[in-house]
């Protein structure tokens, strides 16, 4: 079989530089648009898509969907670049090559930087490191739901709104008070925009260290509630319930969910029609808390032992998989991957959470939370996909058109390969596979517990807004 790769025409662009010239024959077109995928031939000039041609018969005899796929550029509605206050673990830069790398072209910023972005000069901060990058990934972000992420007072969003962010989050933690959470989906939804919520009460998980149940008993970890995750989205679906009667344009949505329960209640919430939207990340649908033992097999394969004969290859307590919401039972994995398979998930957000090696080689417990995933995100996908778990289609939807409908307009527009529009997408071999280790990882975080893994679906460019945003060696 023939081997497609794209042609770049006579001159190779460098990162930042408009695509004079891309050609792409018999590739395996994934269209979540259209919901269509097949054989097409995919041609970019001068930055726009000149062409999209679907083949049929003959011509489409050499493509197939486990070889190079074209798929519109990826959408993250969660990932944290660091900048400012700590450009040693990511800078935007870093952040914004790790996502070109992660076939990325649109990244919605987190605010817990230092300092937080809770007023519109700290948005110019970023904008301005994201225009110096000279990177063409589109950085936006979302700001802070109260001041300094204190819980007591709402930041000021209106301003913020005029400022162009795209919704509120205190991320890191919740909203804790109620009072202030209902202010701030009141206030943020009569602005047209979403809470994002990092559901988590915070007095069921002091201390904790790794999901509460038979591992972190083993181990001696101190155990980490699904129900405290499961308490703050109920309690903020009661509010929704009620502010979105005042307020229609009220807004929340659910980050990094990780509970059976938790996805439970947005299901039924959906059903009964609250404007709630989630998502859910790569690690907590393809890792388990069983690698927290030293065994690394993907949460699909997992038989809930992770003692069971062989399956210990790895040291215990790699402080690499401390991560908040910690991960999870092959349960609320399992849990995860069917709620996107039915809808009540979204999205698939990274959480990218890149850290030092100061803040990570450290004792379990003492680890900072977070995995730096924005590179790693399309691999883990494609093992569900490859496992039989998850179809192709419904993958690329959830990195895509879905997260920008949660955005909604004027954010999320512009996804899809439009003939005559800006190219914005992606080009992976699914064929191909490459191996994370720290020099692979554009980003300034090295913190991955599949550093020496093999996975699936190697990039090989990706194209924002029709300029180059990262390419293969
Ligand atoms: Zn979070």
């Amino acid at each position: 079989m023939e081997v497609v790769a794209p042609t770049l025409g006579a001159s190779t662009p460098v990162v930042g530089e408009v695509v004079a010239e891309l050609e792409i024959s018999g590739a395996w077109l994934v269209d979540p648009v259209a919901g269509r995928e097949g054989p097409a031939d995919v041609l970019v000039r001068d930055g726009r898509v000149e062409a999209v041609t679907w083949l049929e018969g003959d011509d489409a005899a050499d493509a197939s969907p486990g070889g190079v796929v074209v798929a519109p550029g990826f959408v993250d509605l969660h990932a944290h670049f660091r900048e400012p206050g700590n450009e040693d673990a990511e800078t935007i830069a870093s952040g914004c090559a790790a996502a070109g790398h992660g076939g990325f072209t649109t990244v919605c910023l987190m605010p817990n930087t230092t300092p937080p972005l809770d007023e519109p000069g700290v948005l110019g901060l970023v904008r301005a490191a994201a225009a110096a990058s000279g990177s063409p990934v589109r950085v936006l972000t979302w700001g802070c739901a109260t001041a300094g992420r204190a819980g007591e007072q709402l930041a000021v969003l209106g301003e913020l709104a005029d400022a162009g962010v795209v919704g509120f989050s205190d991320d890191g933690a919740m909203v804790a008070p109620a009072a202030a959470f209902r202010s701030a989906l009141a206030y943020a939804g009569s602005l047209g925009l979403p809470i994002a919520e990092h559901a988590e009460e915070p007095s069921m998980t002091e201390g904790a260290e790794a999901n509460d149940g038979l591992v972190a008993t083993v181990l001696g970890l101190r155990g980490w509630p699904a129900a405290a995750e499961e308490a703050a989205v109920a309690r903020d679906l009661a509010i929704v319930a009620e502010v979105v009667r005042d307020v229609p344009g009220a807004r929340l949505h659910l980050t990094h969910l990780s509970t059976r329960g938790a996805l439970e209640l947005v299901r039924r919430a959906k059903v009964s029609g609250l404007p709630v939207t989630c998502d859910v990340t790569p690690h907590h649908l393809a890792l388990t808390d069983a690698w927290i033992a030293g065994s690394r097999g993907w949460a699909w394969d997992a038989t809930g032992d992770p003692w069971t004969a062989g399956a210990v290859t790895a040291q215990p307590f790699d402080p690499s998989l401390r991560v908040n919401p910690p991960l999870r039972a092959p349960e609320h994995a399992a849990a995860c991957l069917e709620a996107l398979l039915d809808g009540t998930a979204d999205a698939i957000a990274t959480d990218h959470a890149p850290h030092t090696v100061v803040d990570k080689q450290v004792e379990f417990g003492a680890a900072a939370n977070g995995i730096s995933g924005i590179e790693t995100a399309l691999g883990l996908v494609l093992g569900a996909v490859d496992a039989g778990r998850l179809p192709l289609l419904r993958a690329v939807e959830a990195l895509t058109v879905g997260p920008a409908r949660v955005l909604g307009e004027p954010f999320g527009g512009g996804v899809g390969l439009v003939e005559g529009e800006a190219a914005d997408l992606v080009v992976f071999d699914r064929g191909d596979r490459w191996t994370v280790s720290t020099d692979a990882l554009l980003s300034r975080g090295k913190n991955s517990p599949l550093i020496d893994r093999d996975l699936p679906g190697r990039v090989l460019v990706t194209i924002a807004a029709g300029r180059l945003a990262y390419l293969a060696d």
